[in-house]
């Protein structure tokens, strides 16, 4: 088990730069997950964890011990990559004792270890097979069963499942998740996506430019995003230009029966897809705005519905009833978004949450 702090981490690449100023506390044990769009510095902060780059200012620390100046072979620390990075001339049990060799362990307990690694991951009747002859799958349970072979402190994973295909992807990590769990091993793993990340974390970290954005818990990121960009980023809300006035919120020429304990002034609004609803419920505190349909995509589960209002797009996710799937481009509709579930935030770039 092992706490990982991070301080004021700082990395430029020339004169960009690439992480500014990233502070994060780790619990040990936990499943830590940075998440966040191409670009956004994820790989470079898990790197410099790892050792393979070296940050220009700030610590890292596990348990208390600095790392940051450390090679990157002696920080304890095992790493599993996005395209597996697997030995091709070494059979699945060499790889997997790869990291036991170096650290010279005797050879009885170095079968041992590779061959409980190799159950848990389930590979032991695949021990002799040659990368060749594996699934991207298998290829990557290789890559987990070699970092996890060597006992680390730290996992880190970069993007692990995302050469796999959809279905494999929700196995593997639920597998990744039950195994963190049993080994109870502290892990930062990278991920763009972002239901992997609500799924598999105990904690997220939305990062963007450079900056921690929120670090809070999956639910907590999904329904209280603390920014614009966390809110549009995870979770896809909507978003509508509105005031405060005498307490009431206005939207258009409508406003809340609901009072709001805030300053007077322009805010903007947001909601989840999934909480806009079509048509209007009588007595319900909603803004009910009229427009027509954009378009409706019926995906299985769910239909999406895009609606033009006069106070912007509004994007729902409902049950697909024969009536909505049949709506068309051009349909006129109301889309009804109850003041309950709508998010309040400063009117300004990446503004920060109000209520
Ligand atoms: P992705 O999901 O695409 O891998 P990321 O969030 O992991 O993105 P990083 O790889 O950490 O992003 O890169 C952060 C920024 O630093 C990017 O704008 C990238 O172009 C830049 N960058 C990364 N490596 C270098 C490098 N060696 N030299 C110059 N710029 C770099």
């Amino acid at each position: 088990m092992a706490r990982v702090k991070i301080e004021n981490l700082k990395k430029s690449y020339s004169d960009f730069v690439a992480l500014k100023n990233i502070s994060l506390d780790i619990a040990s044990g936990a499943f830590f997950t940075l998440l966040g769009p191409s670009g956004c510095g994820k790989t470079t902060l898990l790197r410099a964890i790892a050792g393979f780059h070296r940050q220009d200012s700030g610590s890292i620390q596990v348990d208390g011990e600095s790392i940051g100046d450390k090679p990157a072979h002696l920080r304890d620390v095992g790493m599993v990559f996005q395209d597996y990075a697997v030995f091709p001339h070494l059979s699945v049990f060499d790889n997997v004792a790869f990291g036991l060799r170096q650290r010279k362990v005797s050879s009885a307990e170095l079968k041992q270890r590779v061959g409980e690694i190799l159950e848990i991951v389930q590979l032991a009747p695949l021990a002799d097979r040659m990368p060749h002859q594996l699934s991207g799958g298998q290829q990557q349970r290789v890559g987990l069963a070699r970092a996890l072979v060597i006992r680390p402190k730290v996992l880190l994973m970069d993007e692990p499942l995302s050469n796999l295909d959809a279905k494999l992807r929700v196995e593997l990590r639920r597998d990744i998740r039950a195994l963190q769990q049993e080994f109870g091993i502290t892990t930062i793993y990278v991920t763009h996506d972002q239901e992997e990340a609500l799924a598999i974390s105990d904690e997220v970290c939305v990062m963007y430019g450079g900056v921690a954005q929120q670090v809070a818990s999956p639910w907590d990121i999904y329904s209280r995003a603390g920014n614009l960009f966390v809110a549009s980023f995870v979770g896809s809300n909507n978003r509508l230009k509105g005031a405060l006035a005498n307490g009431r919120l206005a939207i258009g020429e409508q406003a809340s029966e609901r009072p709001f304990n805030l300053p007077d002034g322009p805010v903007i609004a947001t909601i989840r897809p999934e909480k806009v609803r079509l048509g209007r419920d009588a007595g319900e505190d909603a803004f009910s705005l009229k427009g027509t349909v954009r378009h409706a995509m019926f995906i299985g589960r769910e239909l999406e519905v895009s609606i033009a209002t006069q106070d912007g797009v509004v994007d729902a996710l409902v049950k697909p009833e024969a009536r909505a799937v049949a709506l068309k481009p051009g349909d006129p509709i109301e889309a009804s978004l109850p003041v309950a579930d709508l998010m309040l935030y400063d009117d300004a770039e990446n503004g920060r949450l109000l209520a």
